[in-house]
């Protein structure tokens, strides 16, 4: 590498040897030697100069033609040009064949900056979220999607699950919005077009509903007519034959009207109306059923229910999810058996629960549990008579209460089943504190129960 230091003080040196030997020649040795410096300093200056005026406009001129350590000087000024114009046409490169992929991209692609506003996009997203350069640069991004979802999704702090709204251009446009933090504070919004999944989706529901509507007058009819047939005197083959016949059309008629309440919970996210049920009373009912239908089980059914609290939702809902939990606790829990049913409630909301010492479930299966058809067990699933789509509706009643279920199990020591009420669903009365619901389930088991 070119050293200046080195070269200068040589150049230096010379020029004082060379003038004082001059000088002693001529026999003016200090004249000689300050003529000599000063027309040194005069040409570094020049040279400082020339220099200067090159940096101040390097991009348009030739680097100075000149000799010496000068000449190496603006020689390795001039290389290194040459090599940081490679470089930013290299970037420049980059940068260009980015923005063409992400324009050719049909999602669109926002970037955002901490203080909120928009830095850059690509061209999908002027075309699904309406934005313009010539004026949209540098504004905020809730000023431009300003639905009150959207804005109180950008402001959660958590970004795992993706956001579904209609674009800001139109209702008939349904995207799917993902957001991701990156560097301090900035973050990348993705927009994706989803219409026509969402069409599908609407379809495959319209096609189940319509299907099990269609599936449940012949299916009336069929069991009517066995029901009829069983009640003569047939021949014992006949007879036989008849009875699994007429099991499995019940068994049919169940799974329909399943698919039907389902379609029903899932054409709205939401319940329409709040109205108070009185969930004592309704657990109650449910008790009894589910002492009817394990009767030769000789099954311990405990009830510990606050009595003070009630819920505000859809009574017939609350009633399907709740039943069809206790009504898996009583199949699925062997002979001799216990089952506790709890309600309360605490400063987090409302919870009601079920719990019991049957087989339990390994823990790979509980995150699929609630999938529609989803089952541990076929021949275990089908010896109970089950439809395969009982935590599915308790799951989307829950969905459409605002709540959410919850299930803990352990092979060999049981299972519980929780639903949890936001606090806004609560209907008066006195509350227990401070439990925590998850944590206080398998402790609670043994409570003692206030109704039984
Ligand atoms: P099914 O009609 O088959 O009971 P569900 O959706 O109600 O359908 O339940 C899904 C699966 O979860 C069941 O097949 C069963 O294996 C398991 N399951 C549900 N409740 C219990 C329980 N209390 N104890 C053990 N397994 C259960």
């Amino acid at each position: 590498m070119y050293n200046s230091n080195h070269s200068i003080a040589s150049n230096l040196l010379l020029t004082v040897v060379v003038s004082l030997f001059a000088g002693f020649i001529i026999g003016y040795p200090g004249w000689t030697l300050a003529f000599a410096l000063l027309g040194w300093a005069l040409f570094q200056i020049k040279q400082f100069n020339r220099l200067q005026q090159w940096l101040m406009d390097s991009s348009n001129s030739d680097v100075p033609e000149t000799s010496g350590h000068w000449g190496e000087l603006f020689d390795e000024l001039s290389r290194d040009q040459k090599r940081q114009l490679g470089r930013s046409q290299s970037l420049r490169a980059v940068i260009h064949r980015f923005q063409q992929s992400s324009a050719a991209l049909s999602d669109a692609i926002v970037i955002i900056d901490n203080h909120n506003n928009l830095e850059w996009w690509n061209r999908a997203a002027d075309r699904l979220l309406g934005l313009k350069a010539s004026t949209d640069r540098g504004r905020s991004v809730m000023n431009l999607l300003r639905d009150p979802r959207f804005v109180r999704y950008y402001r959660k702090q958590n970004y795992d699950d993706p956001l579904q709204l209609p674009s800001p251009l139109s209702n008939e446009v349904i995207l799917e919005y993902r957001l991701t933090r990156f560097g301090v504070g900035d973050r990348i919004l993705v927009a994706r077009d989803i219409t026509r999944l969402k069409q599908l989706e609407q379809t495959r529901q319209d096609f189940v509903a319509n299907a099990s509507h269609e599936l449940r007058t012949p299916l009336t009819v069929i069991r009517g007519y066995l029901e009829t047939f069983l009640d003569q005197d047939l021949p014992r083959p006949l007879q036989r034959g008849m009875n699994q016949m007429a099991n499995q059309s019940r068994r049919m008629e169940n799974l329909v009207s399943d698919l039907l309440l389902l379609s029903r919970l899932e054409a709205s996210p939401h319940i329409s109306d709040e109205l108070p049920i009185p969930i004592q009373s309704i657990i109650c009912r449910i008790r009894d059923d589910a002492i009817a239908l394990g009767k030769d089980k000789n099954q311990t059914i405990e009830l510990d229910l606050d009595p003070n609290n009630t819920l505000l939702g859809q009574e017939a809902e609350i009633y399907s999810a709740f039943s069809n939990l206790v009504f898996n606790a009583v199949r699925y829990t062997p002979a001799g058996g216990r089952i506790q049913i709890r309600w309360w409630a605490d400063k987090k909301g409302t919870h009601f629960s079920v719990a019991d010492n049957g087989p339990g479930i390994d823990s790979i299966h509980l995150p699929r549990l609630s999938e529609r058809f989803y089952r541990i067990d076929e021949s275990r699933s089908s010896d109970t008579g089950g439809t395969g789509l009982g935590l599915a509706i308790v799951k989307h009643v829950m969905l459409r209460h605002n709540g959410r279920l919850s299930i803990k199990s352990e092979i060999g020591q049981g299972s519980t089943f929780s639903c949890h009420f936001p606090k806004e669903l609560l209907s008066s009365g006195s509350q227990r504190q401070p439990d925590d619901p998850d944590e206080q389930e398998p402790k609670d088991q043994a409570a003692p129960s206030s109704i039984r």
